[in-house]
């Protein structure tokens, strides 16, 4: 049955899909209108961006953002090459573009909305205040040495502090590399070796859902094998006794009190390095992605202000952690780039229960909202009576990080957003600094399940993994490539310049490699379907595990649903699903077989799994996603080989699938 079959079996066109537009309730709120008119307008400057990169991003550029010396060169460099710079002569600072610029117009307008893991115990911190804080903070830096181009490693919870710290460092010209404090030991120790950090800045403890983490004793568990180390700047979150060692460690609030509230930012070349940043590790070992400062900060106000819409006076909320490049780009620097109000949120979706993000947005009337879809699986699973708000300020509601699956996008849309906000479906990666495939809030037509279309300067290609040929035209399937170099690509892996160029630009010559599968419908719309290595192979049909996961999560049991090929004498790869069902169902064959059926029905017989294993949990990085790789070394019998664990969120729930899958054979 194989060889005949059409390339794309498991596209769009086997469900009928529905596209919504921007809902009209949306623009009824909207407190002016779109910063574009229609989807023509879209169409025309994306055109622009693609023709002429180098007029569209300069005007961009000498818009979005405030530069201390201007650039005459817009871009040098190619993919080839992998020598990408974009606006070379410029200068500017990162934290005079999000802070001074706004606190000189209006010092009392709020930067940061805190709230902290107790509901009721957060605050907020003006523009102004943000200025003074980010100003004193520089200070003890430059104090301990920390000199232009160092990189300096973050530590820290989800508190105000954390953007004090992005900013600070870039304020003297330094390097963050954050390290989500979420981590192990080691996990920090590898990281502060390899980006060579002399400063640490963490926390005496952090509070997150109720619970107490020991963050500074994992810093002094980390630096024991970091003899290079030579300052901790610690702020007093919780007021725990901590270890301390005197000479290396300094209370932030002692050494603030030090300085004066105002330092000079220092000027930097545009494309001098703003951030490193490891990614998740979903594939294997993370690697140091470093960013420079012009082109990144250009990628996140662009999107910022047309994929979210962002307004003056609108109070964003990004939940995604700033250990992440979604808490870089959405949390800290789109929003203050653009001089609103951005919601740092300490806690989690379930404390002290799973109404906390809709209190949130209610409370502090938030416009935009942005989160992964792993929380959204967790909060429609808890169930509806917990979504009673009104949040009828919310205008965008934003997805990111794992595609979305049909039936928790139209949850979302219509339990969260009571279909008066707009859905953006984001791709986008560590390397990629900003959204590049998705929607734009108030313009683009939306599917669920569909990142829609190319953000400006994206030029997106299908490429045929067996030919390594790009594929032309509509409805077709591949790997995802882009064509053109952007402003907010990353220019580097962190003392790894080959494995940047062999993993992403490589590949395929004169692009750049996703490493994602991706579908072009017959409308132009992308489809991610997820890791390429993710791709199962039945019988000649390449098959998305996307794409049957969430047929699966269709069934009213089901709450997740990773899948994985493992090898099959017959069919060259066979499909395998492992589900965690919903609360109150019980494995059972009967139920089994009806997750079999589900999937026959809505996407065809070859799809249709030929083991499930019922889960209580799957493994998940520390960011949310689904590490299926650790599934597939499981079915083949190579529980030693699992490779890199170390960015799993709970290691425990390898043992547990072992043992379902031993004892179902
Ligand atoms: P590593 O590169 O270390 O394996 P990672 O790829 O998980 O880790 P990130 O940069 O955080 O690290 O994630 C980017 C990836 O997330 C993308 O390549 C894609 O697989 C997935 N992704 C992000 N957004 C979306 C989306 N909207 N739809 C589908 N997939 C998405
Ligand atoms: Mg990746």
């Amino acid at each position: 049955m194989a060889c005949d079959a059409p390339r794309n079996p498991v596209v769009a066109e086997a469900h009928e899909v529905d596209t919504f537009h921007p809902p009209q309730k949306m623009l009824d709120k909207h407190p002016s209108k779109p910063h574009l008119s229609s989807l023509d307008e879209y169409q025309q400057l994306y055109k622009e961006s693609i023709t002429e990169p180098t007029k569209f991003w300069g005007r961009l550029a000498n818009e979005l953002l405030t530069w201390s010396k201007p650039f005459q060169t817009v871009h040098s460099g190619s993919l080839d090459g992998g020598d990408n710079a974009w606006f070379l002569e410029g200068e500017l600072n990162a934290s005079f573009n999000c802070v001074d610029r706004h606190a000189f117009k209006d010092p009392n307008k709020v930067a940061i909305i805190y709230e902290a893991d107790e509901p009721g115990e957060g605050r907020n911190v003006t523009y102004g205040e943000l200025l003074r804080e980010v100003s004193k903070v520089a200070h003890v830096l430059k104090q301990m040495g920390v000199r232009k181009g160092d990189t300096v490693a973050i530590y820290l919870p989800m508190i105000p502090e954390a953007l004090v710290a992005f900013l600070a460092c870039s304020r003297i010209g330094a390097v963050h590399s954050v390290v989500f404090a979420g981590f192990s030991a080691d996990s920090l120790r590898d990281r502060v070796i390899d980006a060579r950090s002399k400063v640490v800045i963490t926390t005496d403890e952090g509070k997150r859902g109720g619970k107490l983490i020991g963050t500074k004793k994992i810093v002094d568990d980390a630096l024991k094998q970091c003899p290079d180390v030579s300052h901790v700047l610690v702020y007093k979150r919780t007021g725990a006794d901590v270890p301390w060692t005197a000479g290396r460690d300094f209370w932030w609030h002692e050494e603030v009190d030090k300085w004066p509230a105002y330092i000079a930012p220092e000027p930097v070349n545009s494309e001098d390095p703003l951030f490193l940043l490891y990614t998740s590790g979903s594939t294997g070992k993370p690697k140091g992605i470093m960013h420079t400062t012009g082109g990144y900060l250009l990628g996140a106000a662009a999107t910022g202000k047309y994929v979210f819409d962002i307004h003056d006076g609108d109070r964003y909320f990004c939940g995604g952690d700033v250990g992440w490049i979604t808490g870089h780009t959405y949390v800290v620097y789109a929003p203050l780039l653009l001089g609103v109000s951005t919601v740092v949120f300490e806690g989690t979706p379930a404390y002290p229960n799973f109404s906390r993000y809709w209190d949130i947005i209610d409370q502090h009337k938030v416009t935009q909202f942005y989160v992964a879809p792993t929380a959204l699986r967790l909060l429609k699973r808890a169930g509806n009576q917990f979504v009673k708000n009104e949040m009828k300020h919310l205008r965008v509601l934003g997805s990111v990080g794992e595609p979305i699956a049909a039936e928790v996008w139209k949850w979302y849309f219509e339990v969260v957003g009571r279909e008066e906000a707009q859905i953006v479906d984001t791709y986008w990666q560590t390397e990629t600094g900003s959204n590049v495939i998705t929607p734009l809030a108030g313009v683009t037509p939306t599917k669920p399940g569909s990142a829609s279309l190319p953000f400006f300067g994206i030029e997106p290609a299908i490429i045929d993994p067996v030919s390594g040929e790009e594929i032309h035209g509509n409805d077709v399937e591949g790997v995802l490539a882009f064509k053109q170099p952007w402003p907010s690509m990353a220019r580097t892996v962190w003392g790894a310049h080959k494995r940047y160029m062999d993993t992403y630009l490589n590949v395929y010559k004169g692009y750049y490699f996703t490493g994602d599968g991706a579908g072009r419908d017959h409308e132009g719309f992308y489809w991610i379907r997820g890791r390429v290595d993710d791709v199962v192979n039945v019988s000649g049909h390449r098959l998305s595990t996307a794409e049957i996961e969430a047929a699966l999560i269709e069934h009213s049991a089901i709450a997740e649903a990773a899948v994985v090929g493992v090898t099959d004498e017959l069919t060259g790869q066979a499909v395998n699903a492992f589900v965690a069902l919903k609360d109150g169902n019980e494995a059972t064959d009967a139920l089994r077989k009806e997750f079999i059926l589900q999937v026959r029905k809505s996407i065809g017989p070859f799809a249709a799994p030929k083991a499930v294993y019922i889960v209580s949990d799957l493994p998940k990085t520390r960011s949310g996603k689904i590490m299926r790789r650790i599934l597939r070394k499981i079915l083949a019998g190579e529980e030693d080989q699992l490779g890199d664990i170390s960015t799993l969120s709970d290691p425990g729930v390898v043992d547990k699938i072992i043992t379902v899958v031993h004892d179902a054979k």
